[in-house]
């Protein structure tokens, strides 16, 4: 299960540009109006540059979000009244659907067989809406009508309303139980914004702003996923090598720095195959990522992390390098083959430096630290020592 504060802080980045649009629509009548009119071009043009940008770093989930809300925002300008109440009634029903969908299936190349067959998934719906819209089927419009709760839901039917949170109920168990959560909140927050302006359809502009503000929230997530593909590391989630680079050169006039190499892994990856390595190397993480004292741990590259502690001095840190190793010494690591499960340990060396006047950079800080390791190897490992 994720943890709260993660929940918490994905949900609250969404959610804020919901809230800050919804407050620019309750107070409508303070605003100039030709800020409204503008608003249908900010959404094509910023949906534009999402499918520019959606498909230049294959995240083409996003082209079939936004490309329904297009087609539903042209339907509304430029059908007949009639239409355009039957292209309401279907799209609040199977758009979340259709979120739902596209969340949940894995991104791949928009040309690949399975890109292929999710454009082909789309033209048929597409296809589907004009047939309905060109010959109405009073089948289905009966159904659309059925009533099912005693209050009115109007303008949305209640069928509309029963797929809504359904939909919602789904993508929030994804919220809680899912590691996209960076998408899962975002489209969670997409879909009650599709809501709330179909709901307040009536209400000038809602339906222009809810629009855009789907767009400015999947905007903002890719540019949090472009942040997150660049300095985090893949595997073990934890800030890469880019990341430290970027903090080093931020640091104050004293800090130390801990280089840790986990010790005989090159024999475990032997005996034990590649993919338990990778569950180890994220176990270690998780512990370096909850180092005490201030420190923030990197993946400096293969089984080789860096702490920096900044503002300490170098006995300060190495009580809280010493309490990690200690711990990831004591954590047994079950590994299974073939039916059987055995206990395994993992140890951490590491070697420790504080700057000092004679350090060029902190490179050469990280070169001590270095030395500082190969000593804690020599002299037997499972060791922290301070240069
Ligand atoms: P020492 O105690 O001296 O550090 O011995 P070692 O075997 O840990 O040292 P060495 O640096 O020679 O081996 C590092 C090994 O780490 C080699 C490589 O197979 C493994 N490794 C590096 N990156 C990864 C990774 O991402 N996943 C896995 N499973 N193994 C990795
Ligand atoms: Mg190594
Ligand atoms: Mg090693």
């Amino acid at each position: 299960m994720n943890s709260i504060q993660a929940i918490f802080i994905n949900i609250l980045i969404p959610f804020a540009i919901a809230f800050i649009f919804s407050l620019i629509v309750y107070n409508g009548a303070k605003v100039p109006s030709f800020l409204f009119n503008i608003v249908p071009y900010l959404f094509y043009a910023l949906s534009i540059l999402i499918v520019w940008v959606s498909w230049h770093f294959n995240r083409n989930r996003f082209i079939f979000v936004i490309l329904p809300l297009i087609l539903i925002h042209l339907g509304f300008e430029y059908l007949s009244a009639a239409k355009a109440t039957q292209l309401f009634l279907y799209a609040s029903v199977v758009y979340p659907i259709h979120l739902l969908i596209f969340l949940v299936l894995k991104e791949r190349g928009l040309f690949s067989t399975w890109g292929l067959l999710k454009i082909g998934f789309m033209l048929l719906e597409i296809l589907g809406f004009f047939y309905l819209l060109n010959y109405p089927n009073p089948a289905i419009e009966s159904f659309m009508d059925i009533k099912i709760f005693a209050i009115s839901t109007y303008p949305l039917k209640d069928i509309s309303v029963v797929v809504g949170f359904l939909v919602m109920f789904i993508i929030s168990a994804l919220v809680l139980f899912n590691r996209y959560l960076i998408y899962n909140s975002t489209f969670l927050l997409i879909l009650i914004s599709f809501y709330g302006g179909f709901y307040f359809l009536k209400t000038p502009y809602a339906l222009d702003i809810a629009f855009l503000t789907i767009g400015v929230m999947i905007f903002i997530l890719l540019i949090r996923e472009t942040y997150r593909l660049a300095f985090y590391d893949e595997l073990t989630s934890m800030p890469g090598r880019r990341a430290l680079i970027e903090d080093m050169a931020k640091l104050g006039r004293k800090y130390s720095l801990a280089m840790v190499d986990i010790d005989f892994f090159k024999k475990f990856n032997d005996t034990y195959g590649h993919d338990t390595g990778d569950e180890v190397l994220k176990m270690v993480a998780s512990k370096l990522l909850a180092v005490s004292g201030g420190g923030k741990a990197y993946r400096y590259g293969g089984e080789e992390f860096t702490i920096l502690f900044p503002s300490k001095d170098v006995n300060e840190s190495f009580v809280h390098v010493d309490i990690l190793r200690q711990n990831i010494a004591d954590t047994p690591f079950t590994v299974r083959n073939k039916k059987k499960t055995k206990k395994i340990f993992i140890n951490i060396s590491s070697g420790i430096v504080q700057n000092s006047s004679k350090d060029k950079d902190p490179f050469s800080v990280m070169k001590r630290a270095d030395n500082a390791l190969y000593k804690a190897k020599d002299a037997g490992r499972n060791k922290v020592i301070k240069a």
